[in-house]
């Protein structure tokens, strides 16, 4: 399966990718996380990338375009991958379709997470991500056994530099002018499924069962 997690930051898309990459043996590809690492490694990429992201604001096409090229030539992508966060303008999603074609595959679904804005803040500011192992966690819905300690693995809380109200504002007005018009680029594709990002996540493991039952790769 092929599948990309398209929606608005907050929607619970990286959290719901979790779970659908250990049930299918997929690749989980999140171009926040690949940008992140670059950053906390202070790469040229991370250099250039950091100001964008640290104002809410997207990273230029090419220089996505390029880091996505590279990781879908990647082994773990055979089985199949679940893009996060990619494509989130119509170039990239143009890119995507040519670069597919190029390697003789196809997307198997778009799923688009609806989810209120009043939640996504919610969401977003308490969002707390463990500084080892990544694990996501949220001190009103998903909060940690211990204040600030990752269950999982012991290691520190921390908050994204971007989680930050004003930054939030932000993102969610760029999903809104440059990454919602992919919702009727991909609808007419005749590949976009929608999930109630705000309700149980039962539906989306239904929907992600459904496709691959039909999935002939
Ligand atoms: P995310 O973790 O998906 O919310 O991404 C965090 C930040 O990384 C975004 O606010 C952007 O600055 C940058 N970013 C991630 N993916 C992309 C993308 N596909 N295109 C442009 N910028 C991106």
């Amino acid at each position: 399966m092929r599948l990309i997690f398209l929606g608005p930051p907050g929607a619970g898309k990286g959290t719901q990718a979790v779970f659908v990459k250990k049930t299918y043996g997929l690749a989980h590809i999140s171009t926040g996380d690949i940008l992140r690492a670059q950053v906390k490694q202070e790469t040229e990429l991370g250099k250039t990338a950091k100001g964008y992201m640290d104002a809410g604001k997207l990273v230029p096409d090419d220089v996505i375009i390029g880091m996505i090229r590279e990781r879908l030539g990647e082994e773990d992508c055979a089985k199949g991958f679940i893009l996060d966060g990619f494509p989130r303008t119509v170039p990239q999603a143009v890119a995507l379709a040519e670069l597919l074609k190029s390697m003789g595959r196809h997307l198997t679904a778009v799923i688009c997470f609806d989810a209120a804005d009043d939640l996504l803040v919610e969401r977003l500011s308490g969002r707390r991500t463990c500084r080892n192992c990544g694990a996501i966690y949220n001190v009103s819905f998903h909060p940690p056994e211990k204040e600030n300690v990752c269950d999982a693995c012991g290691g520190p809380l921390m908050q994204r530099d971007d989680d930050r109200e004003d930054v939030i504002r932000n993102r969610l007005r760029v999903y809104k002018e440059q990454t919602a018009p992919l919702i009727e680029y991909y609808e007419r594709e005749g590949l976009l499924r929608r999930f109630d990002a705000g309700g149980a996540p039962d539906s989306l493991v239904a929907l992600v069962a459904e496709l691959a039952g039909k999935d002939d790769a």
